[in-house]
Order: structure tokens, then C-alpha cells, then sequence
């Protein structure tokens, strides 16, 4: 579904990505490991279309995504949960969903999408007139997911969703991503907590100084998944 080929990305004279390729199947998740700076967040965003790559090619259903625009790639169906998160925080948690949304065009949709929304989201229908600014960590980080889904995607990107969550938020965002998974999401998942990443996908790539240094089939992982991975992040 999603094919990375050879991509270079710099950072002014700083090279952030070095000849980084990476592919994503239909209806699979992939974790994205590798410690703090190790490119993981850049790999998104490029992605993503908010930073053009020097070199390499980027293809999503058999289209090149090179040249895109980030408000295009949305579009294309690949929706972004930032690790910022991105909300418009004097907004309310309705407005920041329909904002998600709004790709959607027509009101019957929107409701039918904002009720699914409810459903999956329950803390988000009680706390709809609330600012999202005021809303806790975890609260905010289930809107963020909430709000990509709105624009219906078929594929989402995650930075690190469950970063800095309280232990109760990181097990509700794991729950919501297995629910995600089981509904055949494809999913591209940016974790620095390998065991939890690994339980929810099934393939991974480790990056460390902006390279690919490891990648596989999480089966095949040992046990001690925290061991195999620790020497990619010293
Ligand atoms: P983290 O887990 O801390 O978010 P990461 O793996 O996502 O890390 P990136 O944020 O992609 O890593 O950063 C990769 C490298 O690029 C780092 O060395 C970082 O300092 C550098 N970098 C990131 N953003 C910029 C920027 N806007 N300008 C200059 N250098 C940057």
C-alpha cells in the first residue's frame, strides 16, 4: 500500500534520513522503532508531505506521493496523528472533529461519522463542549486519533501515541489500536515502547542515526523483545 524507496532528507546541512526505504501492506500494521532523534518522527512528516525528501521515491496505491502536498495526501486517504497532536486547543472537542471531518462534504455523513466517533470514543461525547485545550493528556490524544479517523483514511500514520500517557491512557490507546487493527486499519506505528509496538504489529523496522539498521517479522522476535532491541538504543 505504501512503498518508501531510498530517501534521503536533510535538516539544512544535517542529514536526518539516509537511503531510508520501508514498505506498508494493505490491512497490516508496521512499528517504526529507534531511540530519541533517530529519524522516526522526520520519516512521518515526509510521509506525510510536510518535508521533501533529496532523494528517493514515495508511492502510495500505486501512485507516486513525491510531488504531493500534504493537504493531498490527506486526501489520498493517509491521515497523521502528530505526537504534538495538533488540536486547536480554544476549539471545543465537536468543532476539532467536525474540523476533521470536513473532507467528508456532506452533513449526513458527518453526523453518521461523528456518532461512530461517540461510540468508539466515549469520554469524547461526554466531554464534546469542552475545550480541547483543558482536556487531559490521554483525553487529548484519543481526540487526535478521533479527528484523523473523521476524514475516514485508509491508512494512518501514529507518532508515538501513547508517549507520556498516564499507565490507564497508554492501555485505553492499546485497546483502541487493536480494535483499529481488527478492523483491517493499516497502520504505520511510531513507538519508542518496542513490546507494546510489537504485540500490534506485524512487521518492524528499527532506525537509528537516520538509517534502517533492522527489520522483520515481529514472529520472529524472541521472547525478550526489550532485550533484542536495547542495543538500538545506546
Ligand atoms: P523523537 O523520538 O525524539 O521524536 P525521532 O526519532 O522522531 O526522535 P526526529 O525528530 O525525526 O527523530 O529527528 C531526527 C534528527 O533530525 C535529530 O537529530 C533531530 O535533532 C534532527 N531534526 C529534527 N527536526 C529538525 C529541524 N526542524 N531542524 C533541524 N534538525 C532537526
Amino acid at each position: 500500500m505504501l512503498r518508501v524507496e531510498g530517501i534521503d532528507v536533510y535538516y539544512g546541512r544535517i542529514q536526518a534520513l539516509k537511503d531510508v526505504s520501508l514498505k506498508v501492506e494493505e490491512g497490516t500494521v508496521v512499528s517504526l522503532l529507534g531511540a530519541n532523534g533517530a529519524g522516526k518522527t522526520t520519516l512521518l512528516n515526509t510521509i506525510s508531505g510536510f518535508i521533501s525528501p533529496a532523494k528517493g521515491e514515495m508511492s502510495y496505491l500505486d501512485g507516486s506521493l513525491r510531488r504531493k502536498r500534504a493537504h493531498e495526501i490527506v486526501r489520498l486517504g493517509i491521515g497523521h496523528v502528530s505526537q504534538q497532536r495538533d488540536l486547536f486547543s480554544e476549539l471545543t472537542v465537536l468543532e476539532n472533529l467536525r474540523l476533521g471531518g470536513s473532507l467528508l462534504g456532506d452533513k449526513t455523513k458527518m453526523a453518521k461519522k461523528l456518532e461512530e466517533m461517540y461510540e468508539d470514543f466515549g469520554i469524547l461525547k461526554t466531554r464534546k463542549d469542552q475545550k480541547a485545550g483543558t482536556l487531559s493528556g490521554g483525553e487529548q490524544q484519543m481526540l487526535a486519533i478521533a479527528r484523523a479517523l473523521m476524514a475516514e483514511p485508509r491508512m494512518l500514520l501514529l507518532d508515538e501515541p501513547t508517549t507520556g500517557l498516564a499507565p490507564i491512557y497508554v492501555e485505553r490507546i492499546k485497546t483502541l489500536l487493536r480494535r483499529l487493527k481488527e478492523r483491517n486499519m493499516t497502520m504505520l506505528l511510531v513507538e519508542q515502547n518496542a513490546p507494546m509496538a510489537v504485540t500490534l504489529s506485524e512487521h518492524f523496522y528499527v532506525l537509528r542515526n537516520g538509517r534502517i539498521v533492522a527489520e522483520g517479522k515481529t514472529e520472529s522476535l524472541p521472547e525478550n523483545v526489550s532485550g533484542f532491541f536495547h542495543k538500538y538504543y545506546i
